[in-house]
C-alpha cells in the first residue's frame, strides 16, 4: 500500500499513513499525536523536506 503524507489541523503535526489503493474506500485517518480526525493530505511533504535540506546547505 502506498504511503500518504498528512498534516493535522488541530496540532499541526505532520505524519505518514497508509492509504487504501481504491479512492472510493474512505478511510478515517487519525492524528497519531492528538487523535484528531481533522487532518489534510500534504502532497508536498517530501518536497518540503528537500527544500529544508537546500536551505541548510546554503545557510552559513
Ligand atoms: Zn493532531
Amino acid at each position: 500500500m502506498p504511503m500518504q503524507g498528512f498534516e493535522c489541523n488541530a496540532c499541526g503535526v505532520s505524519f505518514e499513513d497508509m492509504i487504501a489503493e481504491s479512492p472510493e474506500q474512505e478511510v478515517e485517518i487519525k492524528c497519531p499525536q492528538c487523535g484528531g480526525k481533522d487532518v489534510v493530505r500534504s502532497e508536498t511533504a517530501s518536497e518540503f523536506l528537500e527544500l529544508l535540506n537546500e536551505m541548510g546547505r546554503t545557510g552559513g
